[in-house]
């Protein structure tokens, strides 16, 4: 493993932890994974605060503590498969993978799906597969799912992701406003879901057909 930045990335998980995650395999994931290769060069002195950093085409990497919440509150195991909408740099969409079985991942931007698949190459993530379209469709082929999450603000949660989810499953996913949003865990029954409502957030608009019309 790169020692470059272990000592910044081992505070920045101390960090999360003192702000109240307390799942072990959470925080050994954020030990694990390189957040500076996820943010452009010229910002990887920035890598290990606890903020959102631009990435290009307007668009953001999450603040490791949203990251290290959202990813406690999907209650993710082993044996799970995972669908995250939302692939931006693919920070939180490695998290996953070192949690999960496999993790199929969907970004609308083409040129930021292609970086997250190099960086996928580059640490040696096999059991994720990323692709290019409009996550709020979902992904068919590939589902059920037993874990879905959305790192992106919709105005409601896109019905063809319910739809995908197995019974049991957990989907996880900013609903609100286009500035702010809450987050939002919705539980799959086998007939119909139970949705709770927690903390709040703020998120780059989800744009497709059963999100955000436009960006703006
Ligand atoms: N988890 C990412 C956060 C990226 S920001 C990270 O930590 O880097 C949210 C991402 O959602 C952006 O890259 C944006 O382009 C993408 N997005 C917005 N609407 C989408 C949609 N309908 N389908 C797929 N991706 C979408």
């Amino acid at each position: 493993m790169n020692p470059e930045f272990t000592y910044q990335r081992d505070r920045m998980v101390r960090l999360v932890e003192a702000r109240g995650v307390r799942d072990a395999r959470v925080l050994e994931a954020m030990r694990a994974i390189p957040r500076h290769q996820f943010v452009p060069e010229h910002m990887r002195a920035q890598a290990y605060s606890d903020h959102a950093l631009p990435i290009g085409s307007n668009q953001t990497i999450s603040q490791p503590y949203v990251v290290a919440r959202m990813t406690e509150l999907l209650k993710v195991e082993a044996g799970h498969s995972v669908l995250e909408v939302g692939t931006g740099s693919g920070y939180q969409t490695a998290i996953l993978s070192k949690l999960s079985k496999r993790v199929f991942s969907l970004e609308r931007i083409s040129d930021l799906a292609h970086q997250a698949i190099d960086r996928m190459r580059q640490l040696g993530l096999e059991n994720v597969k990323i692709q290019t379209f409009d996550g709020t469709v979902g992904w068919s082929d590939m589902a059920p799912f037993d874990r879905i999450l959305v790192t992106a603000g919709a105005p409601k949660a896109p019905q063809p992701l319910i739809e995908q989810l197995r019974v049991g499953g957990l989907l996880l996913i900013p609903e609100g406003g286009r500035q702010e949003q809450r987050l939002v865990v919705y539980r799959k029954l086998r007939h119909g879901v139970r949705r709770s409502v927690g903390e709040p957030v703020m998120f780059v608009p989800l744009v497709g057909r059963h999100g955000w019309e436009k960006e703006q």
